[in-house]
């Protein structure tokens, strides 16, 4: 089969790879479409510890097959696919870190090499572990490919809500109109709680505007957070959420955010771009953080609530789709400065 292989930073080959074996309990699904998170980009761009991998972990597909002892799940079904599930039996499973969970670390979906999602292949083998615990969502008739395509994405943004714990009638700032920002103003528009939107790319805010769910605000690096003093007449937004790593943006968003007011932190940055910052300014204006963009197991069946629901168009965010071939283009676009991405969907098989 094709796959994606990472060979080191910067190095994508695109190889004829064994197609996975299967053991007992194990499901193998043939790839329709995978997502391109930002986190596959940055990993793509960057050296992580050991390659080769098959990277990619939004993924959607029909089952080719199933291994020995498989009963809940027949060949030929639509399924999306959860890359990581916690044990919900160690003490930080209890005390709700999921990601900290060792289990959840160590498992996860794979099409060969070192396990890393996989989804960048023409089939990918979902293990047992993963089987057996809710790792598979069998996508009902009525939902597309690329609307199922934001399970994982859609659980994630839920549990960084459910963690700044935001509530109706909040103004919450969102940093970058890219896939996250668009997806967390959306959900956040669907919960009552008013967002405002802001890019440095006028192709993105575009798109926000067109998806309808809250403010559109353009600006420039400098003006970000008086815009936003602005639109809350003065008193700053209640919690700013930061979706993309830019040099200021933590500044702007502190300077943005009312005293007493949230920051949550759902992107990650290999490339060190977001700039220190004093702690004493959150003790000063008593602001809390937190931090972490986990598949939060307690939001599963909510996220499949609204991934059918047809109030919130998630598929809509979807700005370009490329071959698994193009998947080197697709990231260069996505990373470069003047990216005009939203959300990418790669395509490593037709239907
Ligand atoms: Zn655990």
């Amino acid at each position: 089969m094709k796959a994606q292989v990472y060979r080191g930073a910067q190095q994508l080959c695109f190889e004829d790879v064994e197609r996975p074996e299967l053991k007992m309990g194990d499901v193998l699904v043939r790839t329709i479409s995978t997502g391109l998170a930002p986190q596959d980009v940055d990993r793509s761009l960057s050296k992580v510890g050991e390659f080769p991998r098959i990277f990619g972990r939004e993924i959607v597909g029909k089952i080719a097959e199933v291994g020995e002892g498989v009963e809940d799940w027949q060949v030929g079904q639509r399924v999306a696919v959860r890359s990581r599930v916690p044990c919900l039996q160690c003490d930080d499973c209890i005390d709700r870190r999921f990601s900290a969970c060792t289990s959840y670390r160590r498992h996860t979906t794979t099409a060969g090499f070192f396990p890393a999602g996989g989804g960048f292949a023409e089939f990918v083998r979902v293990p047992r572990y993963l089987v057996e615990r809710g790792g598979l969502w069998a996508i009902p008739s009525s939902v597309s490919w690329e609307q199922a395509l934001f399970l994982d994405p859609v659980q994630r943004c839920l549990g960084a809500i459910d963690r700044a714990n935001l509530h109706p009638g909040q103004i919450v700032w969102i940093l970058g109109a890219g896939s996250l920002g668009s997806i967390l103003a959306l959900v956040l528009k669907h919960f009552g709680i008013r967002t405002a939107i802001t890019d440095l790319n006028p192709d993105r805010l575009d798109r926000a505007r067109d998806l309808n769910a809250g403010a559109v605000i353009p600006s420039v690096y400098d003006d970000m957070h008086t815009k936003i003093q602005a639109f809350t007449d003065g008193r700053g937004s209640d919690a700013a959420i930061l979706t993309f790593p830019t040099r200021y943006s933590i500044h702007h968003a502190i300077d943005g955010t009312r005293r007493g007011g949230q920051l949550a932190l759902i992107c990650d940055d290999p490339f060190d771009r977001m700039q220190t910052i004093d702690p004493c300014l959150f003790s000063r204006r008593e602001l809390s953080l937190t931090a972490g963009f986990t598949l939060d197991v307690r939001q599963r069946s909510l996220a499949e609530e609204l991934i059918c629901s047809r109030h919130l168009p998630f598929e809509q965010s979807i700005s370009h789709r490329y071959s698994l071939e193009d998947l080197p283009i697709a990231i260069e676009r996505a990373s470069s400065e003047e990216a005009d991405t939203v959300k990418i969907a790669i395509y490593p098989q037709s239907e």
